[in-house]
């Protein structure tokens, strides 16, 4: 029912009639800001990139365990994260302006670390298609975008294109359960499972590069069902890392519902649960692995060393 609600924009006034501004967009308050540049010079965590790359600030999907969040510029954004979303408005003049054609080529790209390029306000601003329009047209990036949302598929022409052109191309597509009850607990509006897996699916199909990433895993029901249909989606490639219980936005209210369900699930008491679950996080990786062995041709990494470029 969110997921309805979330796709729709609300206007305040009149819209200029060449380009629609909406200022609200499900639980987001939407804000338009001017950017010095689009790519940031990748450190940290990412840092075996050239580049982040960034459309938005903030993130409407609102994970309740979003590490983003601790890069808001305020205390008052870090404990609104999800109710707020910048679009950078002059992302594609200066993406033109600060990187003239042919100055990317060969340049690693994350698109997106502190946001998700596909949130619900690309269908009506669609920064992220603009910028994408720009790079496959003048550069020849090696790119890895990284997403919940389904609409990627969208894009999927211009992804080609910059395969096309000499660059390359990684699509990951992040899944962390394959309990739906969970899945709303703790990426509230987020895009259901079924819908991520069936997009990574189609891009598979494509022949793009593609690689589901479970960070964080946080439950399966069944982790035998799930790797089968992780594999069934052709994807060659996977990463997996455990919840991290100290990080993210978690203010008292979400993680107390969040812990609460999760310690149900593990038929123990909330002093207990962060034990019981990492035990339990080691079964499920061990039933991953065994249906993605190098054998099979499927690799299955984890933490900072499998978000390494894969090109
Ligand atoms: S989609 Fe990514 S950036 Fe957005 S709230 Fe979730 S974890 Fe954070």
């Amino acid at each position: 029912m969110r997921e309805v609600v979330q796709a729709e924009l609300l206007f305040e006034g009149e819209s200029p009639p060449e380009l629609p501004r909406p200022t609200q967009i499900g639980q987001a308050a939407v804000e338009y800001a001017k950017t010095a540049d689009i790519l940031t010079k990748a450190t940290g965590f990412m840092d075996a990139y050239d580049y982040t790359l960034n459309p938005y600030s903030g993130c409407s999907y609102g994970c309740t365990y979003c590490y983003a969040a601790f890069f808001s510029r305020s205390p008052e954004k870090r404990d609104t994260w999800g109710y707020w979303v910048r679009v950078k408005e002059n992302a594609i003049e200066r993406l033109r302006k600060k990187h003239p054609a042919g100055s990317l080529n060969g340049k690693l790209i994350y698109m997106s670390s502190v946001t998700d390029p596909y949130q619900p306000i690309e269908r009506k601003v669609k920064i992220t298609k603009e910028l994408l329009e720009v790079l496959s047209s003048d550069h020849k990036p090696h790119l890895v975008v990284q997403t919940r949302s389904p609409d990627i598929v969208r894009d999927a022409n211009l992804y080609r294109e910059i395969v096309e052109n000499g660059g390359k191309v990684q699509i990951n597509m992040t899944v962390t359960t394959d309990d739906e009850e969970i899945r709303r607990q703790f990426e509230p509006y987020c895009p259901g499972n079924s819908r991520r897996l069936d997009a990574i699916g189609t891009m598979s199909d494509q022949g793009f590069q593609t690689c589901v990433t479970m960070t964080p895993l946080i439950w399966l029901n069944d982790a035998e069902v799930f790797a089968e249909q992780l594999v069934d989606t052709g994807v060659k490639r996977f990463i997996c890392q455990p919840f991290h219980f100290n990080r993210g936005k978690f203010v008292a209210k979400t993680r107390e519902g969040a812990f609460r369900l999760m310690a149900e699930k593990l038929a123990c008491g909330l002093p207990e649960f962060r034990g019981k679950y990492l035990k339990r996080y080691e079964e499920w990786r061990r039933t991953l692995e065994k249906h993605m062995s190098p054998d099979s041709g499927l690799t299955l990494g984890k933490g900072k060393d499998g978000f390494r470029p894969p090109f």
